[in-house]
């Protein structure tokens, strides 16, 4: 297990490295959002922060003082779809002339954002009121995530990036691995020769990262199975010989095998919980996240209802639970 190192040693040895840290704001409870500028040719920026008038401004100043401009940038990275990392992409790229690279299987996603993000809102006040959230609610929460939606913008991407193959991100040869969970579209871009890793929203120090339910990236209709997938990308992850993770948000991680095992242990104390309350009697996914969150259930309620389908998902795989419709209502019971 890598030992402890403090942050600012790790940011440090990142900058000697010619990779700057842009800490940008965001309007959300996860608070700033970790940018990255890598320097060399091409001059590149690994996320842009949230469409806002705030952060644009501070991306600018950051950019400055690393001793750059946004006109100087050549290249643009996604490490995944969320709007708080995506949503200024595209004035940046427009601004600078810069290209834009993503994952190949994200082109479509982040090509047609905000036609999703309206689909993915719709999709989530159907499964609210399916997993057993009154429809107010659900409606109340629907028009929230509206007011966000203009945080988030349409990415035309330039250079789709295959899985496994290399890319050229300023100095620094990067291999490119798809890791859904978090998000369908988590990328993380790996140095095999130094352990040096970009890793977005996979991996963060301080929280764990919520798997949230999505619509599948290819496409197909219906939703992901985002804590099957995350747990299967933890996996191989771990396997990996990261010496030092650049995250999304947070602090940087030189112990990613501790973390994951400590996520892992996490999601299974989680899903014993969630399978001690259906054993009492049988639930709603929405009544499971009331039992254990109480209130956040509400003001939370896709989140901690994303949580608990993810675990109902494992549950049913292993034969441990099954469902059945009450009302229109998906009920989970013990097998
Ligand atoms: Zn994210």
């Amino acid at each position: 297990m890598a030992t402890e190192v403090d942050p600012e040693a790790a940011l440090s040895e990142a900058r000697e490295r010619g990779v700057h840290l842009l800490s940008i704001p965001t309007p959300f409870a996860v608070g700033r959002v970790n940018c990255y500028l890598v320097e060399g040719d091409p001059l590149t920026l690994i996320d842009a922060g949230p469409r806002s008038g705030d952060s644009l401004e501070e991306l600018e100043k950051a950019i400055g003082r690393s001793g750059h401009s946004v006109e100087d940038l050549d290249l643009i990275v996604a490490t995944h779809e969320h709007i708080d990392h995506i949503g200024n992409i595209r004035t940046v790229a427009e601004r600078s002339g810069a290209q834009v690279a993503a994952l190949d299987k994200a082109v479509d996603r982040l090509a047609k954002f905000d036609r999703y993000a309206l689909s993915e809102n719709e999709m989530a006040v159907q499964l609210m009121v399916r997993y057993g959230v009154s429809a107010e609610i659900a409606n109340r929460l629907r028009a929230i995530a509206e007011t966000y939606r203009d945080l988030g913008d349409d990415v035309a991407v330039d250079l789709p990036l295959p899985e496994g193959e290399r890319a050229r991100f300023g100095d620094l040869e990067l291999e490119v691995h798809h890791r859904p969970g978090h998000s369908p579209s988590d990328t993380i871009f790996f140095e095999p020769e130094t352990g040096f890793c970009f890793g977005g929203d996979h991996l963060l120090s301080h929280i764990s990262s919520n798997p949230l339910i999505a619509r599948p990236l290819d496409g197909s209709p219906g939703r992901t199975r985002s804590l099957i997938d995350y747990a299967a990308s933890l996996r191989k992850t771990q396997e990996m010989e990261i010496t030092l993770m650049l995250s999304g948000h947070g602090d940087p991680i030189t112990d990613h095998v501790g973390l994951i095992d400590s996520y892992l242990k996490a999601q299974e104390r989680r899903r014993k919980k969630v399978l001690k309350i259906i054993e009492e009697e049988p639930r709603s996914a929405h009544d499971v996240a009331a039992a254990i969150w109480g209130d956040v259930a509400v003001t939370q309620a896709y989140l901690t209802l994303s949580e608990v389908v993810g675990h109902a998902d494992v549950l049913q795989e292993e034969g441990l639970v099954t469902e059945y419709e009450r009302d229109g209502v998906l009920i989970f019971e013990a097998v």
